[in-house]
């Protein structure tokens, strides 16, 4: 059984394993943590844990609580080195507050802090796939966030949007749950009484992308809809549904899955979990630029060889994952490359016969191979 509304959600056969992400503005008000607030959210947790569903949790609000803590302006995130301050400092109250909580119901929280680069390595990815495999398969309730304070601004995710669905995929979860403070994507901005709440979405277009510049973004977190999005796209090339919810009220998953109020975006189809992974990559260690024939060429399923490369950027190793761009810079594919970026280099523009000679010793059959790219 698949996820087709917002109500699978809390369906523990369409929706076996949930991620539920909280952002910084519904843990954390104007008076410190908002703790009623979060024994309603905590509650319902535990009832999908006894309706049989898995839970992992990716909760923000390290940042806001540790700023207020060490009375740090700008929310803490006035400097890289006052959100990684504030962080350790918020952190700590933030697991504890969810173990409490968790625990008041039996339930055992085990908090994960991960980096970007703990899901963009293949292996580390793999680590972490294990290590929540082993804790759902333990009863336990996953709270994770971002290591905040070892992150630097260069290799970090920043929104837990995105992390919440690169977890998702870690996990092989079902589906994310973003609890957010507006009630889902408008189609302009939710300020202008003309604006509707999309129900359902197949497909992050520009039209969908356009939709979202015009909205909103809360005080204290740093998602806002473009970040919301592109979870939405990593969730969706690997095949799992995500929604966008107002969890501003008590009880938040009631309100919205029982009543239908949000925006449920459905995966369009299911890649493979590798191919997936390689999608959803946003660091990227470089970039080939091809011509017309070989965008062609890709979209039928054929890999990339270096006559149709007219570009590279980047200092990329044999194995990095890069993007693939057109002339006009828009990306068509990840890929990992079969070379390094001085080899592409003396390759690029040449028919494949003449790679041995250029090289020296055997070429490989393709600068990026067909199994080893995901079209975007
Ligand atoms: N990791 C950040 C925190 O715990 C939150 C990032 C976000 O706002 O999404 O404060």
């Amino acid at each position: 059984m698949s996820i087709s509304h917002l109500a699978d959600l809390a369906n523990p056969a369409a929706c076996p394993r949930l991620v539920i992400k909280v952002g910084s503005s519904l843990l954390v008000g104007k008076d410190g943590v908002r703790r009623d607030w979060l024994e309603t959210l905590v509650k319902e947790i535990a009832v999908a844990k006894a309706r049989g569903q898995e839970v992992i949790v990716v909760s923000s609000g390290a940042i806001a609580l540790g700023a207020a803590t060490l009375g740090l302006d700008k929310g803490g995130r006035g400097s890289l080195a006052d959100a990684q301050a504030a962080a350790a400092v918020g952190q700590i109250a933030l697991s504890g507050l969810w173990a409490e909580l968790l625990g008041a119901h039996g339930l055992t929280a085990a908090q994960l802090l991960l980096t970007l680069e703990d899901l963009e390595d293949r292996r580390r990815y793999l680590n972490v796939t294990a290590t929540l495999t082993r804790l759902l398969d333990a009863g336990a309730v996953p709270v994770i966030n971002e290591n905040d304070s070892v992150a630097t601004q260069e290799i970090r995710f920043g929104d837990n949007d995105r992390l919440a669905a690169r977890v998702a995929q870690a996990a092989r979860a079902s589906a994310v749950l973003l609890l957010s403070d507006v009630d889902g994507l408008y189609d302009r901005n939710p300020a202008d009484p003309a604006a509707r709440l999309q129900s359902e979405v197949r497909g992050v277009t520009a039209e969908v992308h356009a939709m979202a510049s015009a909205g909103s973004a809360s005080g204290m977190g740093s998602g806002g809809m473009t970040s919301k999005l592109q979870a939405a796209e990593i969730a969706e090339r690997a095949g799992i549904a995500l929604a966008i919810v107002n969890g501003t009220h008590d009880a938040p998953m009631a309100r919205a899955l029982k009543q239908g109020i949000g925006t449920l975006f459905l995966p369009k189809r299911k890649a493979a979990a590798r191919k997936a992974w390689l999608g959803g990559r946003l660091r990227l260690k470089g970039a080939l630029v091809i011509d017309a024939g070989a965008g062609r060429a890709l979209a039928q399923g054929s890999s990339l060889l270096a006559a149709g490369i007219t570009g590279i950027e980047g200092a990329f190793q044999r194995g990095d994952a890069i993007a693939i761009r057109d002339a006009a810079g828009a990306v068509l594919a990840h890929g990992l490359s079969e070379y390094d970026a001085g080899e592409c280099a003396r390759l690029i523009g040449r028919h494949s016969r003449e790679h041995a000679e250029i090289l020296g010793y055997a070429p490989r059959s393709a600068v990026v191979h067909r199994d080893q790219l995901v079209l975007l």
